[in-house]
């Protein structure tokens, strides 16, 4: 039979896009259907966006910092409509930006919503293309849990584009986005509360980590309220929200819902020719990526695996390579970095000690340092940092570093080279440091603090 295209990918965010100009590098013939902004949550809702607005919060605190420098900065005022709608032409440069790389590389781009029509062929605009394999590549969105007067929250999506600054907002949840948002109103000079279902918040991270991140936070002075949950949400004409909480209650301009993602599968037909989803209603796929119909294949959010930009990546090239060059090659899942931009930064990589404990028990070997970064010793901020290595007692390798500190993610990136290749402790104690930075203290330290 013959087919229009080879891929038909659906979503032109990281994993669709890469896939797309992998494909069609190949000499593939590929389309891509975007129905919204090109580059998909990270470059537009996302990763990029965020990352800005966090080094636009960061700024409070060199301003703080300055003063133990000998500089006098007078009349600091911060304009959040300047933040925002510079973010927003930088993001409309990257969107153009996307525009030509997939041009460039011959891919046809598809302007609108699409429908998976038959195992070959997808519908947009009411035209129909056929293709050998399609790709859903349509990733998540935000997800608020439904109570009375829910729809008064709003979610992240949202908060990239809000008309003015809260002047005290809440945060619900105690994930990567409800953690990296309270950072970013703090350091904007909003009264922040942070409100978690749980004990502690950052679930499946190392605890350690957790709990330091949590002291740090109280310091710069975000309000943390675990095992509490808000029941309902009230609206006054004034426009102030009240958050009802277990028999009291916190007023507040503006109520962010950090609760998770869903997969983005609405109105694409994939029940229809067959698709199965997982019990989470993300797409369920092999680990080649394919779908209950064999011609389609889905990677990034959507399948629920990492929801992470580097990792949809990984994903759509494992794809290309497959269904393109004829490899049988799945993506290695270990040892994946990541950092979440609260301040202080969290960067990790491998297993934390419990998982570690848990997989290897009584073979675990920890070390750890906590001190105070050397800016600090003059920027009269009182914030620290910690370090975490998690060995394996028999065989000396590192299963895990973790870090809370200033750029923490860039830290720790390095170290996540060392631990794919199985780096044992004696290596890292046997590289010498780059003095004087903070990093130099992941191989100095000599002493477990238990084994
Ligand atoms: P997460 O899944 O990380 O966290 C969701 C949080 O919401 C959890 O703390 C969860 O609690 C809580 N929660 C879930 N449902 C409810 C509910 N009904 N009521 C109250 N609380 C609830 O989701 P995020 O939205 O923070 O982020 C989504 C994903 O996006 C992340 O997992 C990550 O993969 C990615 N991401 C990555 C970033 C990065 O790399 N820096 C930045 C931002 C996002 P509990 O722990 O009890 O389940």
């Amino acid at each position: 039979m013959e087919f229009q295209f080879d891929l038909f990918v659906i979503g032109a965010g990281s994993g669709g896009v890469r896939a797309a100009r992998m494909a069609a590098t190949e000499g593939a013939k590929v389309a891509v259907a975007e129905k919204q902004a090109l580059g998909g949550t990270c470059v537009n809702v996302g990763c990029v966006p965020k990352k800005l607005f966090v080094y636009g919060a960061h700024i409070s605190e060199e301003v703080e910092a300055a003063k133990g420098f000998g500089w006098t900065i007078n009349d600091v005022t911060f304009d959040w409509p300047t933040l925002r709608d510079n973010k927003t032409k930088e993001i409309e440069r990257l969107n153009g930006i996307y525009e030509d790389l997939l041009k460039n590389s011959g891919v046809e781009l598809v302007v609108g919503e699409a429908k998976v029509i038959s195992p070959h062929e997808v519908q947009v605009a009411g035209v129909v293309y056929s293709a050998k394999n399609i790709l859903v590549a349509t990733g998540s969105t935000p997800y608020i849990p439904e109570f009375p007067g829910s729809q008064h929250a709003i979610d992240s999506n949202q908060f990239f584009y809000m008309e003015t600054l809260p002047k005290k907002a809440i945060i619900v949840g105690g994930g990567y986005i409800a953690v990296e948002f309270a950072g970013i109103l703090n350091g904007f000079g909003v009264e922040t509360h942070l409100i978690y279902r749980g004990p502690l918040f950052l679930r499946g991270f190392d605890t350690d980590i957790r709990e330091f991140v949590k002291a740090e936070l109280i310091k710069k002075g975000i309000h943390l309220h675990f095992e509490t949950n808000i029941q309902e949400i009230t609206r006054a004409d004034s426009g102030v929200l009240t958050a009802h909480i277990d028999g009291t209650s916190i007023d507040a301009d503006l109520v962010l819902y950090a609760t998770g993602r869903r997969a983005l599968i609405d109105n694409l037909g994939l029940d229809a020719v067959g698709v199965k989803l997982q019990e989470n209603d993300f797409i369920k796929v092999d680990d080649y990526y394919q779908t209950s119909v064999p011609s389609i294949y889905a990677c990034g959010d959507v399948v629920g695996r990492m929801q992470l930009t580097p990792v949809a990546l990984a994903e759509g090239m494992a794809i290309v390579d497959n269904l393109i060059k004829g490899h049988k090659r799945k993506v290695d899942y270990s040892n994946i970095a990541t950092a979440v931009f609260c301040q202080p930064n969290i960067g990790t990589v491998g297993l934390s000690a419990e998982d570690a404990e848990r997989q290897f028990p009584g073979d675990i070997t920890i070390f750890a340092s906590e001190f105070k970064h050397l800016k600090h010793t003059l920027s009269g901020l009182s914030e620290r940092t910690y370090m975490k290595l998690v060995v394996q007692t028999s065989t000396d390798k590192v299963l895990g570093a973790h870090m809370v500190g200033s750029d923490a993610g860039e830290v720790v990136q390095g170290l996540a080279i060392a631990l794919k290749c199985g780096a044992t402790k004696a290596q890292f104690d046997s590289t010498i440091g780059i003095h004087p930075t903070a990093a130099e203290e992941f191989v100095t330290m000599r002493t477990p603090v238990k084994s």
